[in-house]
């Protein structure tokens, strides 16, 4: 794997696939654990980025760090990368062309890491992943903005669009939203801890309950199951109660 990232980064770093060469300093290669099973896909290099030839180390990169620190999960846990790996000039938008050309690296990266969590930063690495993976992406800029933070399970792999880190310098009335949807980084890096006990799970193993539940909740957005909730207040709940908080009476004498 280690061999396959630096002959792909050794290709990257004498790119000149599209016309973004010609006005970088340096290619801003993916970085951190190549056995991550996180992977943080963000747009393109910045300005201090584009200097240094390293993700994350300008203004955005400080924001970043103060959304992981609500995770727990450091940058160096987690495998980190760029949609379009040359600065955008003036910080404009990637035009279609240069996505195009650049994103055939992603794939290759996404292949060869195989994280079983994509995160996408903002619009243009969510808009792309979920093209890839054949997800409905929003038309309007409310829906973008309600599909950050929600976990989607496509192909064995989740994926948790976020708002970019550069939003709040813009905007810093979305720090809170971010802080809460960041910290969902947490949730699904690890499976519910009332799995191993959980009826759901001995439904399944008897084929009596679809992998979907298990994958969008218990290993998935576990805090979102009402199940848990309900758990963790100690109050009640049916062992034939779903993660969505309804009863599936079929179950009832099956087990
Ligand atoms: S943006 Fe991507 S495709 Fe374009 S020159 Fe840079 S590395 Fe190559």
């Amino acid at each position: 794997m280690i061999k396959e990232i630096q002959e792909l980064n050794k290709e990257i770093m004498n790119c000149k696939k599209c016309s973004l060469w010609k006005s970088r300093t340096k290619v801003v290669c993916g970085m951190g654990d190549n056995n991550s099973k996180l992977m943080l896909i963000a747009q393109a290099p910045g300005e201090k980025e584009d200097k240094e030839g390293t993700m994350f180390i300008g203004p955005s990169g400080e924001v970043l760090e103060e959304l992981l620190k609500h995770t727990k999960i450091t940058r160096e846990e987690i495998y980190m990368t760029n949609l379009v790996k040359c600065m955008l000039p003036r910080n404009r938008k990637p035009k279609q062309e240069e996505i195009e050309a650049c994103s055939s690296y992603l794939d290759e990266e996404i292949r060869i890491i195989n994280p079983s969590i994509i995160s996408t930063l903002g619009y243009y690495s969510t808009k792309y992943i979920f093209k890839e993976y054949s997800i409905p992406f929003p038309q309007s800029r409310k829906g973008i903005s309600e599909i950050f933070g929600k976990l989607f399970i496509v192909a064995n792999k989740k994926i948790l669009p976020l708002g970019h880190p550069a939003s709040i310098l813009h905007n810093d009335s979305l720090r809170e939203k971010m802080i809460k949807d960041y910290k969902k980084l947490q949730v699904v890096i690890t499976d519910c801890k009332w799995f191993l006990t959980c009826p759901l799970k001995r439904f399944y193993e008897k084929g009596l309950l679809e992998e979907k539940w298990i994958a969008k909740y218990c290993k998935g957005d576990w805090e979102s199951c009402k199940r848990y909730q309900m758990e963790e207040k100690g109050e009640y709940h049916s062992d034939y109660m779903l993660p969505n908080g309804r009863i599936n009476e079929l179950l009832k004498n099956k087990l």
